[in-house]
């Protein structure tokens, strides 16, 4: 007879640890991780930014609704973000701005004289900014430990090395195998598998939704000088870079969305390069040298919304997936929804609705 829990949870990043975590009071889980330790994938490869804009207009009301568990635990410093156009995107810029304004995200209109005592050696071309001055760098790993923590002092087992290789539904039971030959199950399986979202629910026979893994890259620079402590992050209104300060070095990515299968994603060095020539044309700051890269996975549905939910088609499997590029600083709300669909409960901050399953269907 094979051990039987009420919810089988398959991945533990952040969105399978922080579920556990608001799982465990409510019944016996189970977190299987194909990797040795949790975090290996996306989660551990983050630019670790919580900022309101990003995501988009529908991913922002689930950031906004995280701040405050994210600043009351600590996990959250203040960075800024400031958001730079050339005179040819001044029309964008205003836009974006105007935009997350209306939705009550403060957004500041900065000009090139501003720009230029915040950002000194700034190119020319670059004349107009929209400052976030909300912007925090987020403790990830503190953020996934809290997780991880709460869900075994709550009784949930994190099982590592332990890959999910089949399911099946029969007599109200999900029967899971893993790879090594053991068996469990559970009453609802939960599919938070990042990257492998879509090969996870074909094994337990549910329809693929389309869920695209895009490789990432992000490059840690030493500079001839800084950079400043208090930079904030800096992104491009074309989406072609941005940049942050990290501990003395910055962290560069050059915004790269190269579609992948699911894997252990490594850097190509023309990303690398793409990154520095963007950077070049940013800012007149010299670099040493390319201390450190790595590539991480951004998995997003084909409408780049996360999926939350149970399927309409096969029951007891619930989809938690599709995090894309924010899937830390949505990650209370998101868990926090994600758990009420699961119980059943009444409404939370955020609806379900643009989030649910049911819509590729
Ligand atoms: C370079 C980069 C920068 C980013 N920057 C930010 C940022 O600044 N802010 C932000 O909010 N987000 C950011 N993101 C996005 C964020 O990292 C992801 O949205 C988030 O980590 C997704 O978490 P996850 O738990 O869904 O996926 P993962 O962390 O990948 O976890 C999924 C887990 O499932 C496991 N798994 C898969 N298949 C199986 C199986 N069959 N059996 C058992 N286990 C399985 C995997 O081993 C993995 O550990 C960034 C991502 C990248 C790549």
């Amino acid at each position: 007879m094979s051990e039987q829990f009420d919810f089988a949870i398959i991945g533990a990043g952040i969105a399978g640890a922080s579920l556990a975590a608001g799982l465990a009071a409510h019944g016996k889980v189970v977190l299987l991780e194909a990797e040795d330790s949790p975090g290996y994938h996306s989660t551990g490869r983050s630019a670790a930014f919580w900022t309101e804009s990003y995501g988009g207009p529908q991913v922002q009301p689930l950031t906004t609704a995280s701040g405050p568990f994210l600043q009351e635990h600590g996990f959250l410093a203040p960075r800024g973000a400031l958001t730079l156009a050339r005179a040819e995107e001044l029309a964008a810029l205003a836009e974006f701005a105007s935009g997350f304004r209306a939705l009550g995200v403060q957004v500041d209109d900065l000009d090139r004289a501003t720009l230029e005592a915040r950002l000194p050696g700034l190119r020319k071309e670059w004349v107009a900014g929209a400052y976030e001055p909300d912007c925090c760098d987020i403790d990830v790993a503190g953020l996934h430990q809290h997780w991880l923590t709460t869900a075994r002092k709550n009784g949930a087992e994190l099982w590592t090395r332990a890959c999910l290789a089949g399911a099946q539904r029969a007599g109200g039971q999900w029967h899971l195998t893993l790879a090594d030959g053991r068996g469990l199950a559970a009453a609802v399986l939960i599919n938070a598998a990042g990257a492998w979202a879509d090969p996870v629910a074909e094994m337990s026979g549910v329809r693929r939704l389309g869920i695209q893994p895009y490789r990432r890259t992000v490059a840690q620079l030493e500079l001839v000088s800084g950079p400043p402590s208090d930079l904030p992050l800096v992104l491009g209104i074309d989406g072609l870079f941005y940049f942050k300060p990290e501990a003395g070095r910055l962290w560069l990515s050059p915004h790269d969305e190269t579609p992948t299968p699911p894997c252990d994603a490594a850097p190509e060095e023309l990303d690398v390069a793409l990154a520095i020539d963007r950077f070049e044309q940013v800012v007149d700051w010299p670099i040493v040298r390319i201390e450190h890269r790595w590539a991480g996975l951004r998995s997003f549905a084909p409408d780049r919304l996360p999926v939350y939910g149970f399927d309409p088609q096969v029951a007891g499997f619930f989809w938690f997936a599709g995090q894309g590029g924010f899937g830390i600083q949505t990650a209370p709300a998101a868990a926090d929804l994600a758990c009420r669909l699961v119980l059943g409960d009444g409404p939370g901050r955020v609806g379900p609705q643009p989030f649910d399953p049911k819509r590729f269907y």
